[in-house]
């Protein structure tokens, strides 16, 4: 049952993988000619009037009151967060507007308020020229982090930098995880301004035409004080403007976010015939 329905799903991510460009990344295709080898990947949503805001690296200090500055909002993010990167998740505790927490209370807050919670890895290794086992150590300790703050298990990813070999796609996709990466880059980490961050996300956007171009992913990194304080208000504003939902990833790319199903989940997976359903018409 499991299985044609996974079939199913993997079979449409298949497709939407061979009718999108992928960014810093070996060409999906060239992997393998069988749909059931390939990693779904993904840099743009899969309908067009959505915009998917993503953070990378985290958590670090700016990431609690970001996520309640958001969810205050009503804009949902997803977070694609480090374990052992800027800080301990496990180990070190920070200072918010609600008292002193943990990590762990960081990511269960982002899942309280509605964002999402994505793998960045556990310590921010570029996967490229990795082994089998490390590859797996760091998604499944990644993983287990997660599990702990959360109670699930997740599905969506970001690898560091953007990359993979055909050694970590495959092992990404045995695990059962969908590559997530971005068609809109602040490049927010080069610190060179607002002014050069809103031409990096006005090169994408305002090429946009209404009702056809597919809604977009970008990519942040909340652990720099001027992406929380000066590019995100800049750009949840900018995105507002231009008429844009702000969606999550799995919302935006109608998968699961979470292993037994996402909260968001647009895929409906019937038992007794074995067959899954995808409704995309929440995302019109
Ligand atoms: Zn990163």
């Amino acid at each position: 049952m499991r299985a044609s329905a996974l079939f199913l799903t993997l079979a449409y991510a298949a497709s939407m993988v061979m009718a999108r460009p992928t960014i810093r990344s070996e060409p999906v295709e060239a992997v393998s000619k069988n749909t059931e080898d390939i990693l779904p990947t993904f840099s743009q949503c899969i309908n067009p009037g959505v915009f998917a805001l993503t953070f990378d690296d985290g958590p670090d200090k700016y990431s609690w009151g970001l996520a309640e500055s958001l969810h205050d909002q009503g804009i949902k993010a997803t977070f694609f967060i480090n374990g052992l990167n800027s800080v301990n998740v496990l180990e070190d505790s920070v200072t918010t507007e609600a008292g002193e927490k943990t990590y762990l209370d960081v990511i269960k807050q982002y899942y309280d308020q509605g964002h999402e919670i994505a793998s960045h890895t556990y310590q921010h290794k570029n996967l490229v020229g990795l082994t089998v086992e490390e590859i797996e150590y760091q998604m499944n300790t990644q993983s287990d982090i997660i599990y702990k703050a959360i109670g699930k298990r997740v599905k969506l990813m970001r690898p560091p930098e953007g990359v993979t070999d055909k050694v970590s796609q495959k092992v990404l996709k045995d695990l059962g995880y969908t590559n997530v990466l971005w068609d809109i880059d602040t490049l927010d980490w080069e610190k060179k301004g607002l002014a050069f961050e809103q031409k990096n996300v006005k090169a994408v956007l305002d090429k946009d035409i209404a009702n056809q171009t597919m809604g977009h992913i970008s990519l942040e990194h909340d652990i720099h004080e001027d992406t929380v304080k000066t590019l995100v208000p800049w750009l949840t504003n900018y995105v507002k403007q231009k008429g844009l939902t702000f969606v999550t990833v799995s919302e935006c790319l109608g998968v699961d976010a979470y292993e037994g199903g996402s909260d968001n989940s647009t895929i409906t997976l019937d038992d007794t015939t074995g067959t899954a359903t995808i409704d995309l018409s929440g995302l019109n």
